[in-house]
């Protein structure tokens, strides 16, 4: 019997790939191969816990088998970034498949204030019977762990991704197996991640330089921070992760054959539809 299954429904960064407009290998790559699109980064777990709601949610939920979608009980949003949650007014249907009354939403406590500024009419704080609001907000903590049905388990760490609010990476845990989730990822204790099974990690930029050419490389309010792939990769060995498959793919400029032949031995990128089982 598997432990962990991880759904990706999403690989992309903040935006998806083709970019409008762009030649590059990587664009034109995705032009002819519908392997090479991106949409915004978010998966499923066990085909029951929704991590991320991003502008493109309905279309991916629309491409997964209709019996799943009543088996989501719980949604996770790491950070409101707009790629990680501009899409839960989408999400608001989900109720008329789901046996539950209201769907729970966990977010780290300092990110709420930002997710009920946009969606403050499909959230409740309270569960009432009066009220027909679609979500329930559910804060957590830095360290906190989520205790699910069938022994699965969700622990809350911070990616140090931005401010001025909490970046979340999950640790997922069942059945002896550990895989950490991390689409916008800087640092994390490395003691909690330790000799991981599988580490699912930020894919914006490749290199530091690459970052800085691109992108400003100082962090102001609202921006974020991403570890290139190439230090990631290193971290990792340094960890003891069995596996890497990074996500939330930025726009690198390369094909993805090009991509995957710098990659290290045990690393290779995700891409949307990718069903991978521990
Ligand atoms: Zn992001
Ligand atoms: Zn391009
Ligand atoms: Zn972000």
């Amino acid at each position: 019997m598997s432990s962990v299954t991880i759904r990706f429904l999403g690989t992309s960064a903040a935006r998806a790939i083709p970019r409008w407009g762009c030649d590059c290998p990587q664009c034109t790559a995705a032009l002819t191969d519908p392997r090479a699109r991106r949409s915004r980064s978010a998966i499923l777990i066990n085909d029951t816990v929704l991590v991320d709601a991003g502008p493109d949610i309905y279309a991916q939920l629309y491409a997964v088998p209709y019996e799943i979608l009543a088996h989501i009980d719980h949604i996770i949003i790491t950070h409101p970034h707009a790629d990680h949650y501009l899409g839960l007014d989408d999400l608001a249907s989900l109720r008329r498949l789901s046996e539950l009354p209201v769907l729970p939403i966990y977010a780290m406590d300092d990110g709420w204030e930002r997710i009920e500024e946009a969606f403050r009419y499909l959230i409740a704080a309270e569960v009432s019977q009066y009220d027909r609001r679609p979500f329930a907000r559910r804060p957590v903590q830095v360290g906190q762990t989520l205790a699910l049905p069938h022994g699965l388990s969700i622990t809350f760490l911070d990616t140090h991704h931005t401010r001025p609010f909490t970046t979340a990476g999950l640790l997922i845990e069942r059945g002896g197996k550990r895989v950490f989730y991390a689409p916008d990822f800087e640092e994390v204790d490395d003691d909690s991640v330790a000799g991981a099974d599988l580490l699912i990690l930020d894919g914006a930029f490749f290199s530091r330089d690459q970052m800085h050419q691109r992108y400003q490389p100082i962090l102001e309010e609202g921006q974020g921070r991403h570890r290139p792939i190439l230090e990631s990769m290193e971290w990792a060995t340094r960890v003891g992760a069995q596996r890497v498959l990074f996500t939330h793919i930025g726009h690198l400029g390369l094909a993805p054959d090009s991509l995957r032949a710098l990659l290290y031995p045990g690393c290779d990128l995700a891409c949307d539809g990718m069903v991978v089982t521990l």
